[in-house]
């Protein structure tokens, strides 16, 4: 009697061990999966919201991508859709990465006002281009230049389009898992590569006093100084592409599109942590 309670209670144990064991193995695949199935389901809401909003918008495809726009803007709406399919290819080339998703949502307001009524921004807010949700939502040049007769040529000079497509890569190449200010440093650099356009540098005695990376992942926007969280962002994805080159940011996109967490995600990648390369980076990536 007494050796089959123990018998019971032992089977008992090894049984709720091996479930616990196949919890542990099996919840991080499910939080991956549920992570993933977030992204596409948060950019499906959206990209239907956007088609609500948008439906009164004249409409162009190309290969790759489908352009909403209005009526003022049709003379510029297949230039647009030309530099988009040029970028997305040059792009390609520069990261070493296949763009999956087909077409991709290309919005050109006519005015600021439209542009942040689609997010339901309070219009305080002054952008000419944003990446959200799998969408690139982009404000007309003649809103933002004053040389209406060049606009084609002004866009294709100072535009965002370059910048908001890189942005696209980072998030499908992830599935929405990275640091912002990583996103924001490989859009600058490839922003940089293809139309030469770099943000104003920050002053000197800025530079000294860095934001730390931390800081510029979830709240970047409410930094003061936004011209060096930018630079800042710029400079550590050249200091990373130059010195340990292309492949090992590849292989750091890779582990975060497979759930890893940016600090294990960055070891397996660089071989050594995160805050030893911000450190590294505070004292001489910058000379
Ligand atoms: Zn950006």
């Amino acid at each position: 009697m007494f050796t089959s309670i123990v018998s019971v209670k032992l089977k008992i144990v090894v049984f709720v061990l091996i479930v616990a064991l196949f919890i542990n193995w099996l919840l991080p695949h499910f939080l991956v999966m549920g992570q993933k199935i977030t992204h596409k389901v948060f950019q499906q809401v959206m990209g239907f919201i956007l088609k609500q909003q948008t439906k009164t918008y004249e409409t162009l495809y190309s290969n790759n991508f489908i352009l909403k726009y209005t009526q003022e803007d049709q003379d510029l709406a297949p230039l647009i859709l030309q530099l988009a399919e040029d970028y997305l290819f040059r792009i390609e080339k520069i990261l070493g990465i296949k763009q999956q998703k087909r077409p991709i949502p290309l919005v050109l307001y006519s005015d600021e006002e439209a542009l942040n009524k689609s997010f339901g921004w309070s219009g305080d807010k002054s952008t000419v281009g944003v990446y959200w949700a799998g969408t690139i939502r982009l404000l007309s040049p003649r809103a933002w230049s004053e040389n209406t007769a060049t606009l084609g040529e002004t866009f294709e000079r100072e535009g965002p389009l370059a910048h908001e497509l890189t942005h696209l890569f980072i998030d499908e190449a992830t599935k929405g898992n990275y640091p912002r200010w990583l996103t924001e440093g490989v859009a600058q650099y490839v922003e940089a590569e293809i139309t030469g356009f770099t943000l104003s540098e920050p002053l000197e005695e800025s530079k000294v006093n860095l934001y730390p990376f931390s800081r510029l992942d979830n709240n970047f926007d409410q930094q003061p100084d936004q011209i060096l969280a930018y630079w800042q962002s710029l400079q550590a994805v050249r200091n990373l592409l130059e010195k340990y080159g292309k492949e090992s940011l590849l292989v750091l996109l890779r582990e975060l599109r497979q759930g890893e967490s940016f600090p294990k995600a960055f070891v397996h990648s660089y071989g050594f942590t995160f805050p030893e390369f911000e450190q590294e980076f505070k004292e001489s990536g910058l000379k």
